[in-house]
């Protein structure tokens, strides 16, 4: 069985392990950690929330700039 650094304390653990010998840590041998787990749940949020912003964006630039326009226009010719 391969020994892998705890992620908590660094003592030399087996990957089936199910707590760490040393401090107590679960899973010492898993590679995703909870952290990591929460940077990806992070990045996925940021994601989907720039594509809602882009996808709001664009509909309100493709809704509302003919109106602008046609406002500009109008001041433009009526003064
Ligand atoms: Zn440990």
């Amino acid at each position: 069985m391969p020994l892998v650094p705890c992620r908590a304390c660094g003592h030399n653990v087996d990957t089936s392990a199910l707590a760490c010998p040393s401090c107590g840590a679960t899973d010492p041998g898993k590679k995703i950690s909870r952290q990591q787990r929460e940077t990806r749940a992070f990045v996925l949020q940021l994601v989907v929330a720039l594509l809602l912003f882009g996808g709001g964006s664009w509909y309100v630039w493709h809704e509302f700039m003919p109106v602008i326009k046609a406002a500009i226009v109008k001041q433009n010719q009526g003064g």
